[in-house]
């Protein structure tokens, strides 16, 4: 790699929450379908190809609606209860850890990291690892959603990179072209394997211990990486980042 190229290396990650830092959502919403005794791909379906649900999902996103109007709203829809949607709907979210703490070894090896997503409700957060971000950017509290693109630069702005030397994650794909719309380098999350080694890639890093170094002591911190030495010139926090916004959310 050039001197150039790697001058030209993102220094930022940005990633989303629903899908990539946890287990697949659409899973989840066909196993709250199971449950509920709708026929699976119901949700995805409304969200789809009905607008009304959609500009209902969107109020949501950006904080308009309060959680139980798009409960009640929502279940209507779907003809259930409305009492508990939100947390029936994640119900079935689990973390996925390889995702976490490749973001985690990012940080450590001097990368800013951020968090992008699209809300639904707050009480999702509670379960988030919030702590290995240097900043957040949660489409509720600030009346964007993806894949507007002030929400990518805001989040850019947070962690106090550019958004070309940025690069972001996101399981939707429409939010991925968000980004690249907007200059950053976006990789379209299918599983934490083929994730990780684009974002080794794009980042220079190793982000997980090599094959048959097994995991137990866990992600390789800023190791030696098959890349050239690049300057660390970020000196400790920005004064633009603004991790303490995430606070209320803890
Ligand atoms: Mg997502």
């Amino acid at each position: 790699m050039s001197p150039d190229m790697a001058e030209r290396e993102p220094r930022g990650l940005l990633v989303d929450f629903g899908g990539v830092l946890t287990t697949n959502i659409w899973a989840s919403f066909d196993r709250f379908c199971d449950r509920e005794g709708l026929e699976r791909g119901t949700v995805l379906e409304l969200f789809r190809g009905d607008g009304e649900a959609l500009a209902l999902l969107r109020s949501l996103e950006r904080g308009a609606v309060a959680d139980h109007v798009f409960e009640r709203d929502f279940a209507e829809m779907l003809g259930v209860e409305p009492e508990g949607l939100i947390e029936r709907l994640f119900g079935g979210l689990r973390p996925e850890r390889r995702m976490i703490d490749a973001v985690g070894s990012a940080r450590a090896a001097g990368i800013r990291t951020g968090l992008i997503t699209n809300s639904w409700g707050m009480g999702i957060y509670d379960r988030a690892p919030l702590d290995r971000f240097d900043a957040t950017v949660i489409s509720g509290d600030v009346g964007l959603h993806k894949p507007q693109p002030e929400i990518y630069l805001l989040g850019a702005e947070r962690i106090g990179v550019p958004a070309d030397r940025c690069v972001f994650v996101d399981d939707l794909r429409e939010n991925v072209a968000g980004a690249e719309a907007v200059g950053m380098a976006a990789i379209l999350h299918r599983d934490p394997a083929t994730t990780i080694a684009g974002l080794e890639r794009l980042l220079g890093l190793r982000l997980e211990p090599p094959p048959g170094r097994g995991g137990s002591e866990g992600p390789v911190r800023g190791a030696a990486a098959p890349a050239p030495p690049r300057p660390r010139r970020r000196s400790g926090g920005s004064g633009r980042a603004k991790p303490g916004s995430s606070r209320r959310l803890d």
